[in-house]
């Protein structure tokens, strides 16, 4: 499937639920999002037909996001269904880790290969500063739990932000001892959340990877393990629009993505589902394609005809536009 730009579309991010263990400042609002009413979210039979028409027509690997995907109910057997569809080849999940230690295992089984594990810092207390209402130790239970079923490659996904002062060279080093591959990526000043929520954070708050890159360097030379070097060569599977480097002897990468400061929409291979079935061709626009409907009756023709209205509409790139009506737990990070 090919976009009107000549990008190949082979990737689908699904977003399962808006709903959320966590309530992280720079996502959603302190009382969380107005839940979708049961009838407003995609069933998993809908999502099904989406995905199995999506796969007929060249999506070859789906990402599970949210909110948070594991606390949609039944997710277990959702993955064992996609993994059941004709030319799916690959399933992963975006996550914040506390329900992994539950259903680690029974996931593995039933098809997922991959996880993201997103993790901003490693201070307890700005931990649940930045959560709200999260335990550091849960998500870093969650870690080991996705290293112990086996999940390969498990990646860490930092958000970086002026105003946290993170300590990124903490966090690099995490891919020393263990097989982790620590990703560092730019905040994006999206939805309402940005700034009109007490955050206070903005466009100032972006951290530029080149920087993070740069700190990072001078802390491990200072530290005598070297400065990270290039690392294509160990570029996780599915690493998608990350820079990767490795520190010399490391079991894991450091990865960088830069969706501000070096665009990637020329290499963008992807959709993206909304829980309430709206197809959208990019992060950064307020444009999405009713998919429901069409979901609803089971009426494959239509679903591939919105599918392919999604695809004819993807911009060429999102021309330093990061505003959307929306918050990230709404449209799937
Ligand atoms: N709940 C899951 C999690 O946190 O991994 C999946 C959904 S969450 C919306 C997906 C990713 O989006 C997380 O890594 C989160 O840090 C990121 N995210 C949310 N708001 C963001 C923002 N304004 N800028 C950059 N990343 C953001
Ligand atoms: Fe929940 Fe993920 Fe948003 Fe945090 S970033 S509130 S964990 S959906």
């Amino acid at each position: 499937m090919k976009d009107s730009h000549g990008r190949t579309i082979d990737y689908m991010r699904i977003s399962l639920t808006d709903r959320c263990n966590f309530r992280c400042i720079y996502c959603m609002p302190a009382e969380g999002v107005v839940p979708l009413g049961h009838r407003d979210i995609l069933r998993f039979d809908e999502l099904v037909d989406i995905v199995s028409v999506a796969a007929e027509m060249g999506v070859k690997r789906i990402r599970l996001t949210g909110g948070e995907p594991l606390v949609r109910k039944g997710v277990v057997d959702l993955v064992a269904a996609f993994n059941a569809i004709p030319g799916i080849e690959d399933i992963s999940l975006t996550t914040n880790g506390v329900l992994l230690p539950k259903m680690a295992a029974g996931l593995k089984q039933a098809g997922l290969r991959r996880v993201n594990i997103s993790l901003d810092t490693l201070d307890p207390e700005q931990f649940t500063y930045v959560t709200r209402v999260g335990n550091l130790q849960d998500t870093l239970d969650g870690i080991e739990a996705a290293l112990e079923a086996g999940f390969n490659p498990v990646k860490i996904n930092a958000v970086t932000v002026r105003s946290l002062n993170q300590d990124f060279f903490q966090f690099a080093k995490m891919s020393y001892d263990r097989p982790l591959h620590m990703r560092f990526i730019e905040y994006m000043p999206v939805g309402e959340s940005s700034g009109g929520d007490g955050t206070g954070w903005g466009a100032k708050d972006v951290v530029p990877s080149e920087e993070v890159r740069e700190r990072i360097d001078a802390a491990a030379q200072a530290e005598g393990i070297g400065a990270l070097m290039p690392a294509e060569e160990s570029r996780p599977i599915g690493g998608g629009p990350a820079e990767y480097y490795r520190f010399e002897g490391a079991q894991g990468t450091v990865g960088f993505i830069s969706p501000l400061s070096r665009h990637f929409c020329s290499s963008c291979n992807r959709l993206r589902l909304s829980a309430d079935g709206h197809l959208m061709p990019c992060l950064f626009s307020d444009e999405y394609f009713d998919i429901r409907h069409a979901a609803e009756t089971h009426d494959r023709a239509r679903i591939a005809q919105v599918i392919n209205l999604a695809i004819g509409n993807k911009p060429d790139e999102h021309h330093d536009r990061v505003g959307t009506e929306r918050g990230m737990s709404q449209i799937g990070g």
